[in-house]
């Protein structure tokens, strides 16, 4: 179990662990500079971790044929779900073991990313999923471990960690560890473009869930504050461009580069409320995280605005270069931004399947999270968590479950 630890051991974790950026190539012909590069490091047999519907898309037949035209023997786990299981790892290290795999190449969205992870470090420590679980459970590095994320918005292409869900007992698990930095990352907006709006949107409000949580974090790092904003600036102004036509591949490159620089912050800075209230949410309903998010982020900037009203003041500063105003009406007016993008992008106000008898389970692991990880700007009661519950619960909602995976 991980242990409580405080905002200014977190801080110390950070800083005593620091997260590099992972090697970054961008454009509409990346994902193939990626394979050559990993060819080039040495990989002759990679794992190629994706989900089946990715691999329908046909989204992989070039990267699969550039392996082979540069001598590689290709070995394909389609077998990642949203929101992956124990199960689905275990399958994977067995994949990627039975074929003598020497590195790991993922092609998906932060389910894939996550998934590949795991397996990624399992194989190369010779362990199974539960012993990885934790914080700096990891001993040797991982497989070398390539990405090319083909969603906007979760980020893992960057971070230390990946979410694994606890089938039994409805909880979503953390690996945490440096070594799960991928070695390089491919941000190319082709990958992008199958990508439906529904999807688009939610995984864009994930990203802005993650910048703005970062931003408002009391765990503060220059650089994780100049991303933060940059990723806040290209999303409310892209988002809307991609979730109307997404064959804008600049618009694409460009949300995509948000969502990376957006999960670089809150791997510094860490995360908030929104996340820990959703990742119960998606453990228990198995809604998808991004539209999860979504959903609960107005709640929590207005349960937020009363010690964050600075920050949100500077966000709008900036995003409208007026300076005119109390912080109180500049947040105000950040506030109703992210409302205003939501509607834009057909984000429901609430979801059904919330059941008040999973009430008090998610309200104890939401604000044990909350108090384990993140370095919150204010501190949720479990009758205020209860109340954000019941307000989503009343809320209209479509049924989030079937949006969240068509696919
Ligand atoms: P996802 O990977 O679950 O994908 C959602 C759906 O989109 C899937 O059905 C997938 O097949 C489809 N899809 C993906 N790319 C597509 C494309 N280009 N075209 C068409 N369809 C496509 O969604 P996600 O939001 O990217 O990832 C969510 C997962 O990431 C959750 O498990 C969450 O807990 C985790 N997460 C991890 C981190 C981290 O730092 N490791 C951070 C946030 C969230």
């Amino acid at each position: 179990m991980l242990k409580r630890l405080s905002n200014f051991s977190l801080k110390m974790f950070t800083v005593l662990f620091p997260s590099e950026k992972p090697l970054l190539f961008t454009g509409v012909n990346s994902t193939i500079e990626l394979a050559s590069l990993a060819r080039a490091s040495g990989s002759k047999r990679p794992l190629l971790v994706t989900g089946k519907f990715l691999l329908k898309l046909e989204l992989l037949d070039r990267v699969l044929e550039h392996f082979k035209n540069e001598g590689c023997e290709v070995t394909v786990f389609d077998g990642v779900i949203p929101n992956p299981t124990y199960d689905v790892i275990e399958d994977g290290i067995r994949v990627c073991k039975e074929n003598n795999c020497d590195s790991v190449f993922a092609v998906g969205g932060g389910s894939t990313i996550d998934a590949a992870k795991v397996i990624a470090a399992c194989c190369s420590n010779n362990v199974g999923v539960e012993q990885v679980i934790g914080l700096l459970k990891v001993k040797q590095p991982t497989l070398p471990f390539y990405v090319v994320p083909t969603t906007s918005g979760t980020g893992s292409e960057t971070t230390n960690s990946a979410v694994i869900s606890e089938t039994k007992t409805h909880q979503k698990k953390f690996v945490v560890d440096p070594k799960l930095i991928p070695s390089a990352v491919a941000l190319d907006a082709n990958m992008l473009k199958s990508l439906p709006p529904k999807i688009t949107a939610a995984t864009g409000m994930d990203a802005l869930t993650h910048a703005i949580e970062s931003y408002t974090s009391v765990n503060r790092f220059s650089d994780a504050e100049r991303d933060a904003k940059l990723a806040i600036k290209l999303l409310l102004e892209y988002l809307p461009v991609v979730y109307e036509d997404g064959n804008d591949l600049e618009a694409r490159q460009l949300v995509s580069l948000a969502s990376f620089l957006a999960a670089y912050a809150f791997n510094k800075s860490g995360l908030g409320y929104v996340h820990a209230i959703s990742h119960q949410l998606s453990a228990y309903y198995n809604t998808p995280h991004g539209l999860t998010n979504a959903i609960i982020l107005p709640q929590i900037l207005r349960f937020n605005k009363s010690v964050c009203a600075d920050r949100f003041a500077n966000l709008e500063r900036m995003l409208s270069g007026v300076s005119i105003g109390s912080d109180e009406q500049l947040a105000d007016r950040f506030i109703e931004r992210v409302d205003t993008l939501g509607q834009r992008l057909n984000i429901p106000g609430g979801f059904k399947e919330l059941e008040t008898k999973h009430y008090e389970a998610i309200i104890r692991n939401a604000l044990k999270e909350a108090r384990s990880f993140y370095a919150v700007p204010r501190l949720m009661s479990p009758a205020q968590c209860q109340d954000i519950l019941a307000s989503i619960a009343a809320s209209s909602g479509t049924e989030t479950n079937q949006m969240a995976h068509a696919t």
